[in-house]
């Protein structure tokens, strides 16, 4: 039986296609695990500051922020 080609859209995947469950605030720089993988365009909230961003992933996997 063929598995089924998980790959395409790489939502909630990080480098080596592992979901990011995680992600340190670039405001306070505290580290917030997160409950659901994050996925590209997820808005995110900062548990110690309160911040709200929106995120992105970049091709390397890596999370870049905007603030709200
Ligand atoms: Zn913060």
């Amino acid at each position: 039986m063929d598995f089924d080609d998980d790959d395409k859209g790489s939502k909630g995947k990080g480098r080596n296609g592992k979901p990011i469950k995680e992600f340190d605030c670039p405001t306070c720089n505290a580290n917030n695990p997160t409950d659901e993988p994050i996925a590209d365009k997820d808005e995110l909230r900062c548990n110690y500051c309160g911040n709200d961003f929106l995120v992105t992933i970049n091709d390397a996997g890596r999370l870049k922020f905007k603030e709200l």
